[in-house]
């Protein structure tokens, strides 16, 4: 079996090294770390460098990259830069991914080619305070109500939330169904009326900082179904570990940077 990487890979992993040694130095790190604000600049040129349309087909304005091209930039990114890892893994794998997989062609036409030019920046809402690696264990519902979807519970861990444009929620919609087949994703604003979003505090990585996310009845337009009704959400969640893991095994050279 021939482990090489191809002359292909070896090009999108050379560019996403330079991106990080010209765009995301160490001291840069360090400095977002102390503003803790969310670092517009550097999304724009991931989007003008091409590396937010990895995983996309031309058709949405990407690249056509596999999940490996995906891995090697995350590891690339990673190795540099939590923020500009983060700033990938969640608009970009947990985010245009999970559409990609899930949504209907209207929201992909829509949504996917405003992604890739930095316009628009998602979150994914799954764990909450009672259900982490135990997906089937969430409590959230989303119920049909006069044409509107009503959205109740809390998500916790939600990163990126207080920035996304929209938020990938998972939710119950066949409570009496066994959870893998009665969970659904939903595509909901990040402005819902309802919607409370609240930072939780982090020790690195201050920019986009996960979130505790409370839906009070919130009433959603039907147009936010993403995908099918009542599908398991098991390949997304499968799908979306394999770069988060290289990203998180990546060398992390940022933390050579002096602390402040
Ligand atoms: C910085 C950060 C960002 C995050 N961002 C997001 C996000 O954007 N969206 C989102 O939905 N979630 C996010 N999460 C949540 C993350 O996905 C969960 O923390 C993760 O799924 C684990 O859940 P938990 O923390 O409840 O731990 P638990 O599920 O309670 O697990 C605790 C430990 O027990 C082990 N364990 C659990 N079950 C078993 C078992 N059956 N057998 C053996 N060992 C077991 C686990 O491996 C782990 O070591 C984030 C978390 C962090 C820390």
């Amino acid at each position: 079996m021939d482990f090489e990487l191809t002359d292909r890979q070896k090009t999108i992993q050379q560019e996403a090294m330079a991106f990080c040694a010209r765009e995301c130095p160490p001291e840069f790190e360090a400095e977002l770390d102390r503003t803790g604000e969310f670092p517009a600049d550097l999304y724009k040129k991931m989007a003008d460098s091409g590396l937010l349309g990895v995983p996309f087909p031309g058709e949405y304005g990407g690249s056509d990259g596999d999940i490996l091209d995906v891995v090697l930039v995350a590891e690339q990114l990673a190795s540099s830069s939590n923020t500009a890892v983060n700033l990938f893994l969640v608009p970009v794998v947990f985010g245009g991914m999970m559409l990609y997989l899930a949504g209907n062609d209207s929201q992909k036409s829509e949504l996917l080619p405003r992604l890739v030019k930095g316009e628009l920046k998602f979150s994914f809402a799954l764990t909450e305070p009672g259900a982490g690696s135990d997906a089937r264990s969430i409590k959230t519902t989303a119920v049909e109500r006069d044409g509107t979807l009503v959205v109740s519970g809390t998500k916790y861990w939600t990163t990126g939330a207080t920035v996304a444009n929209y938020i990938i929620v998972v939710c119950i919609t066949e409570p009496a169904a066994d959870p893998s087949l009665g969970m659904s994703v939903l595509l909901v604003p990040g402005d819902a009326v309802g919607l409370t979003v609240t930072p939780l505090p982090k020790l690195a990585g201050a920019p986009s900082p996960p979130a505790r996310s409370c839906w009070t009845r919130s009433a959603c337009p039907w147009r936010t179904w993403s995908g099918a009704r009542n599908t398991s959400t098991r390949a997304g969640a499968n799908f979306s570990r394999r770069p988060t893991s290289r990203g998180c095994a990546s060398p992390h050279r940022a933390w050579e940077a002096p602390r402040r």
